[in-house]
Order: C-alpha cells, then sequence, then structure tokens
C-alpha cells in the first residue's frame, strides 16, 4: 500500500515548501540568526528587519496595521492572553465574560480557569447548525459584560459564524469582541475592521506555517488594554515578553502571503473535491452530516455512520489520517462536547469522523478514501 492518505488539515497542515525554503535562512551562522532584540549590530538590525516585514504580511492579510500584531507561541495562547490579559485588566469596569459551549479548548478552559478567579462567564449554546446567533448573544449581554468571545470558524464542524454581527452586539452592550480565527485564515475573508473585530486570535499551522508560532491582533485603542501573561525583556509593548522566534514568524508571514495571493483558488478546488466526496457518499447507508455544508467552510466536514463505534471506523480506515470527535481518556470514550452540544444523539457522536481536506489533497487521495470507507462500512455493519 502507499503511504496514507492526510484528511486531517483542521489538525495541523504540512508546512508549504515555499515556507519551509523561507525559514531555513533565518537559522544557521550564514542566515539571519541573531536575536532580532539586539540593537548594537547589524545581524541583529537584519533580524529586526525580517520579524518586522512578517508583522506587516500578517497583518495585511486581516487589514490591520502591523502595530496591532503581537506574536505568540501560536492561537492557544493568543487565546489565553486576549481572555485573560484583557478581564485582569479590566476589573473595574466589569467582571462579565460571554463566550459559547464549542469553542477550542484554548478557549473553554481559559474561560473556566477565569471562572475559577471570580470572572462571571455565560456560556451560549449553539444552534443546532453549529452556529451561535446575534440574537442570544444579545440576550446574554449584561450592565457589566466587557468581552465577548467568539469563534470566527469551528475546528470540529467547520462552521462559520457571522462575526460581523455578533461583533456590532458586542459593541452595541460596551464589550470588546474577541475571534479566534485560528481556523478561518485561508477559509473566509478577514478584515478586521469590516468586521468589527478588537482581538484575534492566529495561528500559523493551520494555514501551511510552522507549529509554534501565533499572533494575536490587538486592536490600537487607547482603551484596549491586556495584562501581560509573561513577563520578561518588555518585547512586544510590554504585551509578551520573549525572544523572538524569526525563523517561525518569518515562516508564518509567508504563509499568510501565500493563502492571501492563493486562497481563492484553493477553495474552488477543496470545494470540488468535498463535493466529490459528499457525492461518493451517496451511494452508502446511514451517513448523516453533523457539518451543515449551507453554512460552513469547504475543507471540513463532520460525518456520523449509523451502526458503528467510530474508534473502530478509524482503525478499519487505518490508512487514512483522520480524527475522530471524542476525547479518550484510559477507562472511558466520551463524545465530542461539540457534537453533543449541537444536538447530535451520543450514539452517532460516537460513530462520527472529521475529514478535513487542505491544499495538496488530491482527487486520488478522495477516490482512496471513499474506497477504504464502503469497505470498512461493510466489514463493520456485517
Ligand atoms: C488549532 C486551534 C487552536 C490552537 O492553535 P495552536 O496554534 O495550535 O495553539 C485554537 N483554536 C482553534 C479554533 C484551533 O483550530
Amino acid at each position: 500500500m502507499s503511504a496514507s492518505v492526510y484528511l486531517d488539515y483542521a489538525a495541523t497542515t504540512p508546512v508549504d515548501p515555499r515556507v519551509a525554503e523561507v525559514m531555513s535562512r533565518y537559522l544557521t551562522l550564514e542566515g539571519t540568526f541573531a536575536n532580532p532584540a539586539s540593537r548594537s549590530h547589524m545581524p541583529g538590525w537584519q533580524a529586526e528587519q525580517a520579524v518586522e516585514s512578517a508583522r506587516r504580511q500578517v497583518a495585511d492579510l486581516i487589514g490591520a496595521d502591523p502595530r496591532e500584531i503581537v506574536w505568540t507561541s501560536g492561537a492557544t495562547e493568543a487565546d489565553n492572553l486576549a481572555l485573560t490579559g484583557y478581564m485582569r485588566a479590566n476589573r473595574a469596569r466589569g467582571n462579565h465574560l460571554v463566550t459559547s459551549t464549542i469553542e477550542h479548548k484554548a478557549v473553554v478552559d481559559t474561560a473556566r480557569a477565569l471562572e475559577r478567579e471570580g470572572v462571571e462567564v455565560t456560556w451560549l449554546a449553539p444552534e443546532s447548525d453549529g452556529r451561535v446567533t446575534p440574537e442570544a448573544l444579545r440576550a446574554a449581554m449584561r450592565e457589566d459584560t466587557v468581552l465577548v468571545s467568539l469563534m470566527a470558524v469551528n475546528n470540529e464542524l467547520g462552521t462559520i459564524n457571522d462575526i460581523a454581527a455578533l461583533a456590532e452586539v458586542a459593541h452595541a452592550g460596551g464589550a470588546v469582541f474577541h475571534t479566534d480565527a485560528a481556523q478561518a485564515t485561508g477559509r473566509i475573508a478577514l478584515d478586521v475592521a469590516a468586521q468589527g473585530i478588537d482581538l484575534m486570535s492566529l495561528s500559523g499551522h493551520k494555514a501551511y506555517g510552522p507549529k509554534g508560532v501565533g499572533a494575536l491582533y490587538v486592536k490600537r485603542d487607547p482603551d484596549l488594554r491586556l495584562e501581560a501573561l509573561i513577563h520578561g525583556g518588555g518585547h512586544e509593548r510590554g504585551m509578551r515578553s520573549g525572544t523572538l522566534p524569526t525563523h517561525q514568524i518569518a515562516g508564518m508571514g509567508e504563509a499568510f502571503v501565500i493563502v492571501g495571493r492563493e486562497h481563492e483558488d484553493d477553495q474552488a478546488r477543496i470545494t470540488a473535491l468535498r463535493d466529490r466526496f459528499l457525492a461518493g457518499l451517496e451511494g452508502l447507508e446511514g451517513v448523516h452530516r453533523n457539518t451543515a455544508t449551507a453554512h460552513s467552510v469547504p475543507n471540513i466536514l463532520n460525518l456520523a455512520f449509523e451502526g458503528v463505534d467510530g474508534e473502530s471506523l478509524l482503525m478499519a480506515l487505518r490508512d487514512i489520517a483522520l480524527s475522530t470527535g471524542s476525547a479518550c481518556n484510559s477507562a472511558s470514550v466520551e463524545p465530542s462536547y461539540v457534537l453533543k452540544d449541537i444536538g447530535v444523539p451520543r450514539r452517532l457522536a460516537l460513530a462520527s469522523l472529521r475529514f478535513s481536506f487542505g491544499r495538496f489533497t488530491t482527487e486520488a487521495d478522495i477516490d482512496r478514501t471513499l474506497e477504504a470507507l464502503r469497505h470498512a462500512l461493510t466489514g463493520l455493519r456485517r
């Protein structure tokens, strides 16, 4: 059998070879390896220049000013900084945070930690299509609400929230709006001004850049203050200390340039692949779509397979790299909290798999996956 088919782009993407090539220029003695905070020599200035050029590249993709980009180790850290940093810095103005139950764990667990610090959190329930409505948010807003955090694209379902409408409700209630856009870059258009975004988390490795780097967009506004979580040399205007990883940052910058240039072509191709996959599924019995495809990015498809167990199906599909929506503890398998909260019955949630496609997915990959699915389902249901 040839190498496995990779259909787990929502977990991480491979680094684009063009990105890897750029990154390799910032590592060795011959390259631009110096500390970008070194002010006393030319190599340091050159490294700083590389960082600042990438800052502009990332800012350009989202319509921001480069001074509004704070480098972090990923979207997880950006989410932590946005929620904890903002709630702690604004305690005097209010102590209420609104988010949803189907956010990524980086937001859910941060909000839970804030609850233990005494922050009051309202957990919005999504509709059955995986979206949070502006009406639900409006009903949750209070006098003391200072922050609303709702994701742009859900990582398990691929569903897209109406960020602009949600931001408008947050602002009308006097709160700041944060969105986790880790799954959104390259999938939907992002424009911080048009969409009313005040804080936005970004990740390198969900968009063909390297792992271990991300950014928080922080709107330039004297009223928008964050308390740092990582203290040190005062890098990133005091919001996030630590020597900047030039190679990671340059890689994320190049990845975002490519996304900006090619995402329309990528998305058109991926939509055609997704539709080929959906057409092929028509021949299979008992397949349910957990993803509401009318409101989703084309690269993520969450499906339930009646009458089988997700773990067994995953095992039978061992040549296809996929995710289940469940969390395995040593003792038991719990269905995904996202599927549970959009109302997927436990039996089907435990029989669900997430298929996610990307830039390097081919028609042959889709056909091989369909064939493997046909084979596995027949075997397991017999
Ligand atoms: C992957 C992901 C994250 C975490 O990003 P890292 O850069 O891996 O820390 C956060 N939110 C969403 C929606 C994601 O998909």
